[in-house]
């Protein structure tokens, strides 16, 4: 491992930062719920998990506050979201540092997760005076017609590991100045940054004055006690992260009663690299597509096809990246790559590059790194995998560094390749040919959520509408009018007119 010496004591920086960030020792110490760090293996708290019937009363707590946020005007819930933005400001170090502990993520991308936190609560601050409804023309002489957006209700938030913090303020911010109140069960793996998110947003509470009690709440525990969010009566919309196994069983759960979802899931994301592509440009966004966060993020680059005039030129000088790429402890090290989360993703990547193997993969990289004494943590190599044809597990998400790499001779079979899968989360195409990004862009082109030209697949601003189609889930969560999944609509019209004209003309007089 590069720069391996850990002199870092993981267990006794997790209790400075939980106590510089508010976390009440009592929280964390003495449960039953283990907790531990990918960068080291080892445990690193002991969580109390929640009973299902607590977790019952939570949401119930939940609803009663959202009864009286919804009446609060919304620019002032927007004052609430600006105080948290000013907290992520005041503690982006700590939490950051914390997101690097518990998910592994090397300290620029740990700090940059903070950052998006940030970002969107900039966004609904701007957001709280911006909830419009249409005025729309009207048939009838004398009459108003018009949209109201109306707060939903508890928002219930289900989170995966690998976003442990940013994923919340997405929909957390968006829900808050939208008037609903939120309970979220952040990730088993990942259960003290939620707990660290919580005490910076109380902190905002605090300073806001005002607020109802049990306006946002944490349930700490397994899939079980993210079952009780999504079966109960009184939460109308669940958004949910992770994999599209969970959102299988989510999805339909939540349409047997009529509630909303937005579903986050799995991606299986890849590029296209055309024969005019600025190779520098795509080198560099293929490897931190590809490598960054150990592979571990749902827009990760897992699939590439690259055009047979280029390959000779590409795929050799990428061989070399992977095989340089420095991979360690993102606690004491600059290394690129940080460890996987557990033992389970590990055995994951191996068996999808045998997997590969017996399809005529060829393999560079994909080696497990080992040092005395951290024989619980899982740092490997990422893989570079050459196939003859899109088989096997390239056609599946396997949470891990693994780049399958494919040669292309026509564009539109690419093309093809490139939908050929169940999951519709991000794509891109590098290429200086305008008519080869446009059909890319187009009705005919990538059927992804998100679709890029001459930039990677990972990395999205908070900016835009985020999610994907297919068995991604089809949820939008963070920018663009996203915001309205969280809120109701009410059409209403006025009558100001002393007659009452029936619409298309009906007549209906009554004696
Ligand atoms: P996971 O599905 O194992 O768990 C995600 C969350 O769902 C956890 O909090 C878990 O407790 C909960 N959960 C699992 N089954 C449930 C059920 N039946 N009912 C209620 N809650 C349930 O996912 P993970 O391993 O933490 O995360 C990795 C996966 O998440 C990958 O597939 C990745 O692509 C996906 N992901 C998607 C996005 C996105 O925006 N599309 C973002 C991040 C991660």
């Amino acid at each position: 491992m590069d720069n391996a010496k850990t002199t870092v004591d993981v267990k006794k920086e997790t209790a400075a930062l939980l106590e510089k960030l508010g976390v009440a020792r009592a929280a964390w110490s003495d449960g039953d719920m283990p907790s531990y760090s990918p960068v080291s293996g080892e445990e690193i708290a002991k969580l109390i998990s929640i009973t299902p019937d607590k977790a019952t009363a939570v949401i119930d707590a939940a609803h009663e506050a959202f009864k009286e946020w919804r009446v609060v005007p919304a620019p002032r819930r927007g004052e609430l979201v600006r105080l948290l933005g000013e907290e992520l400001r005041a503690h982006k170090t700590d939490l950051g540092r914390l997101v690097s502990i518990e998910a592994g993520k090397i300290t620029s991308e740990g700090l940059g997760e903070v950052q998006e936190m940030i970002d969107i609560c900039d966004f609904a601050v701007g957001l709280s005076r911006q909830l419009y409804g249409l005025t729309i023309a009207t048939e009838r002489p004398g009459h108003r017609m018009m949209e109201t957006w109306h707060p939903l209700g508890v928002v219930g938030i289900i989170s995966a590991f690998n976003f442990p913090v940013a994923v919340w303020s997405w929909n957390a911010a968006l829900a808050l100045v939208c008037g609903n109140s939120v309970v979220w069960k952040p990730s088993e793996k990942t259960p003290l940054t939620a707990l660290a998110c919580q005490a910076i947003l109380e902190r905002a509470i605090a300073r806001f004055g005002g607020a109802p009690d049990n306006l946002s709440q944490v349930l700490i525990g397994d899939r079980a006690i993210g079952e009780v969010l999504v079966d109960h009566p009184k939460v109308p919309l669940v958004s949910a992260t992770g994999s599209t196994r969970m959102g299988k069983d989510v999805g339909p759960r939540l349409a047997k009663r009529f509630a909303r979802a937005i579903l986050e899931l799995g991606g299986n994301n890849a590029g296209i690299v055309c024969p005019s592509a600025d190779l520098d440009m795509a080198l560099r966004a293929i490897a931190f597509g590809a490598m960054g966060t150990a592979g571990q993020r749902c827009t990760t680059l897992r699939r590439l096809f690259v055009h047979e005039s280029v390959y000779d030129q590409l795929v050799p000088r990428l061989k070399k990246a992977y095989q340089s790429v420095s991979v360690g402890n993102p606690l004491e090290t600059t290394a690129l790559v940080g460890p996987l989360i557990d033992k389970a993703a590990f055995d994951g990547m191996e068996k999808a590059i045998a997997a590969a193997r017996k399809e005529g993969g060829v393999v560079t990289g994909g080696e497990r790194i080992t040092e005395a004494g951290k024989e619980s943590a899982y740092y490997v190599k990422p893989a570079l995998v050459e196939m003859p044809e899109q088989a096997g597990p390239v056609l599946e998400e396997t949470f891990a560094p693994i780049l399958y790499v494919m040669k292309y001779s026509d564009f539109s079979a690419a093309l093809k390749d490139h939908n050929a899968v169940g999951a519709g989360l991000s794509s891109s195409i590098f290429t200086l040919d305008m008519q080869e990004s446009e059909l890319f862009l187009s009705a005919e082109g990538s059927d992804c959520g998100i679709a890029n030209v001459n930039i990677g697949t990972s990395g999205a601003e908070i900016g835009g509408a985020f999610g994907g189609e297919k068995e991604t889930g089809g949820g939008r969560e963070s920018g663009s009018d996203a915001w309205r999944a969280y809120m109701r609509r009410a059409t209403n019209t006025i009558n100001y007119s002393k007659a009452l004209p029936l619409a298309q003309g009906v007549s209906f007089d009554i004696a």
